[in-house]
């Protein structure tokens, strides 16, 4: 499959999530380099079908060892499976940046072979975006399920914003159609994110030299409303303890996307 082809599968299967914005951004790395979070161009807008038409928004793959019931990609779906490299990434962003076409990267991914193994493959586009090429421009990671800690915090020094989508409003939800999934984990590489955050803060407060910018966006999350009865107001608590316990930026709610062959639990099934 030539990068083509990866990119109309890699960038439509990207259309699900919502949570892709840039909009706020400062200049947030310093020095000469190539690319800019600011200035005309950068707050985003939307296309009918989710998109976020300024930033490059694609998955690094959409095969996934998971089988998340509310999602295209998961493991029993009959869809087309592409995987970029991690040098074809780089490629396109630095492509599409040099013709003008986008301010950024917008990258999240399946799972393939392991959480950590995954992890590292996003954060190594963004490092080689960042250290080899100097590129200046916004980056956004997902991080992904179930990652380690340190691969979580390590993110934040090269991605500008970092996002760990809770999915779900509950727990329950959550272990009825991603059961692989678990809240607390979820909730602890948002902690492990604001630690980190917090640490650099409290280093440059203190005058240490060589302090690296990390996350400067800050961190947000998505949440699918529709796929579950859940009431809007165990949705809105939910929204209101995580940016009080994580200080998110942002809480994004994707309308659910009825999915062809989905579990009988979703809408449009008769539930069982
Ligand atoms: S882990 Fe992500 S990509 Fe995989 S099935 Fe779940 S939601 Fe989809």
């Amino acid at each position: 499959m030539d990068v083509q082809e990866k990119l109309s599968v890699l960038a439509d299967a990207a259309k699900y999530d919502a949570s892709c914005s840039s909009s706020g951004s400062k200049k947030t790395r310093p020095g000469k380099g190539l690319g800019s979070t600011e200035g005309g161009g950068i707050c985003h807008s939307y296309t009918p079908d989710g998109r976020c038409i300024s930033l490059l928004k694609i998955l690094l793959t959409n095969h996934c060892i998971f089988d998340c019931k509310y999602c295209i990609n998961r493991v029993s779906s009959d869809v087309k499976r592409a995987r970029f490299t991690v040098d074809e990434v780089v490629k396109l962003t630095l492509d599409f940046y040099r013709r003008n076409y986008i301010e950024g990267l917008f990258l999240s991914s399946g799972i393939i072979r392991d959480s950590d193994y995954t992890m590292e493959q996003l954060i190594e586009v963004a490092r080689v975006l960042r250290q080899d090429h100097s590129f200046r421009g916004y980056i956004h990671l997902k991080t992904i399920p179930g990652a380690a800690d340190e691969l979580v915090q390590k993110a934040g020094l090269y991605a500008d914003r970092l996002s760990v989508n809770i999915e779900l409003p509950t727990p329950a939800d959550l272990q009825k159609l991603a059961p692989e999934k678990n809240r607390p984990q979820l909730e602890n590489n948002m902690q492990q994110i604001e630690v980190k955050a917090q640490e650099i803060k409290e280093d440059r407060k203190k005058g240490l030299k060589s302090v690296p910018v990390y996350a400067p966006v800050g961190q947000s999350t998505q949440m699918i409303i529709g796929a579950m009865p859940t009431s809007d107001r165990e949705i809105l608590l939910t929204s209101t303890t995580l940016y009080s316990k994580f200080r998110l930026r942002r809480v994004y709610y994707s309308a659910f996307s009825p999915i062809p062959h989905a579990d009988a639990r979703l809408p449009g099934k008769s539930r069982r």
